[in-house]
């Protein structure tokens, strides 16, 4: 991978990229960071590259010229040029691992009040790296540079950012090193246990509540069908599969009509272009057929597999929180934990069950009510026990 950094501030860059994993990944080959002064591109003699904003204002206004001119000189057919700006779209590791698998990224940096709006007629993206103003694009290029270049197959073990925060959804679970006990603070039992099953599955109970405590946010988010998703897939679609596969957000398939198919065979999916010219079709969903220019087929083995994962992902969640109801004498926590799982079943059987199939879907249904069963159970002791000792206390 390439990435050039567009900057009035070269220097800045130094230590970033003679320094630890950065530096070896350089060294390695695996990525070439170089950082390019658009000052130098500069046709005013005084190589100035900002002026005041018309309208009156406060500040200065980077220009036009020699920033057009600086991307121009180094940008190539697969380039991708990202504007570094508070207004952005904010930066997370899904965009990270996106940005990830570009062989060549370029960043530019604002600087003063920012940059002349037709700066952005040149760029593919506008990134922030969260809602604050800082004095430059110098630190979040180099915050962008060192989230990818780590996520570069070979630059770290893949196994160290498995289990990173956000890469599955949830925050990374905690982690100790020796001693045992540093000053009364002792590590977990369960991870001295050398039982590696148990290990897992607390170290899973743990993603689950911290990110319940301080990113719940993120446990409602659903599992999105993504490209990468798709060239994962091991259900390799064929041309001949055109006929057998459902086709997501499309109803009254007649495929007689003047169309053109192509195999996307990387992502596993087959694409069907320009779908208004397809007699018989009919667009409906999320993405409008009016403004829509192509479909994308999608084998139904996969999507079961999507909608298992997210299934699987939201039970996950529900356990927890029965766990943590359990813990509590709130009624209020019980009815609202009890009403979740009313709500996965309906959203389960209105949403999924088109693609689950009847078995798939009784089994899911049934694990519910056990969960919810149990918890009941261990609800109704608990407050009997809890009235009999009230009852012995007040005698
Ligand atoms: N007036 C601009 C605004 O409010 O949108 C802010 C300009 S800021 C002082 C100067 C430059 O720093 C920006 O052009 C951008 O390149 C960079 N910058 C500042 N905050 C940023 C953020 N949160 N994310 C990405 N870039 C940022």
């Amino acid at each position: 991978m390439k990435i050039d950094i567009l900057t009035l501030f070269p220097n800045m860059f130094n230590s970033f990229k003679e320094e630890s994993i950065i530096k070896r990944a350089i060294d390695e080959g695996k990525v070439t960071i170089n950082t390019c002064n658009f000052r130098d591109f500069s046709k005013n003699k005084h190589k100035k590259v900002d002026d005041t904003p018309y309208g009156g204002g406060n500040g200065m206004v980077l220009m036009c010229q020699p920033i057009f001119d600086a991307v121009a000189s180094i940008k190539k057919e697969k380039s991708k040029v990202i504007l570094l700006s508070p207004q952005g779209s904010k930066f997370t590791q899904e965009k990270a691992y996106e940005l990830a698998k570009e062989e060549h990224l370029i960043f530019i940096c604002g600087h003063y009040e920012g940059f002349d709006e037709r700066i952005k007629t040149i760029c593919d993206e506008e990134i922030s790296i969260g809602d604050y103003v800082l004095t430059g694009g110098e630190l979040p290029a180099m915050v962008l540079t060192d989230a990818v270049v780590r996520l570069i197959p070979g630059v770290i073990e893949e196994k160290s950012h498995e289990n990173d925060s956000f890469n599955n959804g949830l925050l990374d679970y905690p982690t100790y090193t020796k001693p045992r006990n540093y000053k009364g603070l002792e590590v977990p039992e369960v991870l001295l246990s050398g039982d590696h099953k148990k290990i897992e599955s607390w170290r899973k109970n743990e993603q689950l509540k911290i990110t319940n405590e301080k990113r719940p946010d993120l446990l409602n988010k659903k599992v999105k069908i993504t490209k990468e998703g798709l060239k994962k897939s091991k259900n390799k679609i064929r041309m001949d599969d055109v006929k057998n596969i459902k086709v997501t957000e499309v109803k009254n398939i007649k495929p007689t009509g003047k169309f053109k198919i192509v195999n996307e065979q990387k992502i596993n999916a087959i694409t069907i272009l320009n779908p208004k010219y397809i007699i018989g079709y009919k667009l409906r969903g999320k993405s409008n057929g009016n403004n829509s220019n192509k479909i994308i087929i999608v084998k139904n083995e996969f999507i079961k597999k999507m909608v298992l994962k997210n299934i699987h992902k939201k039970m996950d969640i529900l356990t927890y929180r029965l766990n943590v109801a359990l813990q509590s004498d709130d009624d209020d926590v019980t009815g609202k934990v009890l009403g979740e799982a009313e709500m996965l079943k309906s959203m389960i059987i209105s949403s999924y069950a088109r693609y689950l199939g009847g078995e798939n879907l009784d089994k899911i249904i049934k694990n519910i009510n056990y969960l919810v069963n149990e918890f009941v159970k261990v609800k109704t002791i608990q407050s009997t026990y809890m009235n009999k000792t009230n009852r012995r206390r007040m005698s």
